[in-house]
């Protein structure tokens, strides 16, 4: 009788927008790709609901969803369904003020915001048209295991990996709101002690609005969170009308600020598994490493994560044919190309976190004045922004 099992090159396990974007990734390789999600889609935050995250994406990230035919998908769903970002204002707790603009980096838009939610839903969509991609509830077996199943998935335990881990004991709450000003493009981030709060330029609806990220230490986070909608944006204008960034003439006030849905909540850490990849599997993004979402960086460097593994697969098809998939020789070039830009982020955004996080006079005086030290001095303001684009 003949065999009708479906055999598979790659079995992708985690169905977030990582899993789904190296799923689309390699399958234009043309590989046989199983796509594995547990029966029930659960989501960190609120367990089934529609994710209420904008995220900020760079260029590279950008690029790779272009590639994938997902990037045009998102833009025509809905009229500022990306929203891009040509300044930010950074405000420090005692004046320190730090302003980027794309004009001055000399880039059409320092980032883009989008709906994570619609991003998800772009991805699965271009899945289903997608030759090669086999949807599946339960693993199978494949030369290559491609672990992307987020910083609580099983894979850690499965493959007895260690993983370095910090808890910040923070949540960020996120949300969308709606203003009662244009948001002209521009992002809007708080650092002060303890809280991080950012506002990411996003249109609700054609109404212009903002993705809110609030960072709290967590009994101020359930708090926050308990309130009804009138109290929570009480909280949210002191919190945003306050003397800065004011300060910082382009920026302005926001103005006033309505929620425009449902709060979320995630509770922050610092992860990074030790062992990236073995004989027959590797990890990537959120399962790899985990970062403050201070910086918006985490898809960012998940999908980078993803733009490498598919190089390094396309360029072994090309010239090593012979070498089996799942080769750990492989699988190390993507693992240390991607060490040094994972562990620079995971340090920028701690140091950063810690930075703020302390409620001491001295430090503050200090930390605000090297915000402001590091909006006059351009290269390096050049720099950190091309970090940031680049992911
Ligand atoms: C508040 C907040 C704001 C953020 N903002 C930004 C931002 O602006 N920019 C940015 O780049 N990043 C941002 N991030 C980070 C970003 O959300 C994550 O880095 C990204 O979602 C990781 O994607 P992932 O696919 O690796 O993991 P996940 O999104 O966690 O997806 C993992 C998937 O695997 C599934 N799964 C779990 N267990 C299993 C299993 N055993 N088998 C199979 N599947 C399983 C899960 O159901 C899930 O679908 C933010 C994070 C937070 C908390």
């Amino acid at each position: 009788m003949k065999d009708t099992t479906p055999t598979f090159d790659v079995c992708v396990r985690g169905r977030g927008a990582v899993g789904q974007a190296l799923a689309l990734s390699l399958a234009r390789l043309g590989l046989r790709v199983a796509l594995v999600a547990p029966p029930v889609a659960s989501q960190a935050g609120r367990p089934g609901a529609p994710d209420v995250r904008t995220y900020a994406l760079g260029a590279r990230a950008v690029a790779l969803l272009g590639q994938l035919r997902v990037w045009d998908a998102l833009q025509a769903a809905r009229p500022g369904a990306a929203t891009r970002v040509t300044g930010m204002q950074i405000a420090g707790d005692a004046g320190g003020e730090l302003a980027f603009s794309a004009w001055q980096q000399q880039v059409r838009e320092l980032a883009w915001i989008v709906d994570a939610a619609a991003l998800e839903r772009e991805l699965a969509t271009a899945l289903r048209f997608a030759p090669h991609v086999t949807l599946t509830e339960a693993p199978v077996s494949a030369a290559l295991t491609a672990w992307c199943d987020g910083r609580d998935g099983a894979a850690h335990e499965a493959l007895g990996i260690k993983v370095e881990r910090v808890d910040y004991g923070h949540r960020a709450i996120a949300a969308r709101l709606v203003c009662d000003r244009p948001h002209q493009g521009i992002a809007r981030q708080w650092f002060r002690s303890p809280d991080v709060l950012a506002l990411l330029p996003f249109d609700q609806d054609e109404q212009p609005g903002y993705g809110l990220v609030w960072s709290l230490p967590e009994a101020q986070a359930d708090a926050l969170m308990a309130l009804g909608e009138t109290d929570f944006e009480q909280a949210l204008a002191e919190a945003t009308q306050g003397p800065s960034p004011h300060s910082i003439p382009a920026a302005g006030s926001p103005g006033r600020l309505a929620l425009a849905g449902p709060r979320a909540a995630w509770s922050l850490r610092l992860a990074r598994a030790t062992r990236w990849h073995g004989p027959g599997w590797v990890l990537l993004g959120d399962a790899a490493h985990v970062v403050h979402p201070l910086a918006g960086q985490g898809l960012n460097l998940g999908l980078a994560d993803v733009d490498t593994l598919a190089r390094v697969i396309a360029e072994r098809q090309q010239r090593e044919a012979w070498r089996p998939l799942g080769d750990e020789r492989l699988l190390a070039r993507y693992a240390r190309e991607r060490a040094a830009p994972t562990w620079l982020m995971g340090r920028f955004t701690d140091g950063l976190w810690q930075l703020f996080a302390q409620d001491n006079a001295a430090l503050k005086e200090l930390r605000n004045r090297g915000l402001s030290l590091v909006n006059r001095l351009p290269p390096l303001k050049r720099w950190l922004a091309s970090q940031a684009l680049q992911g």
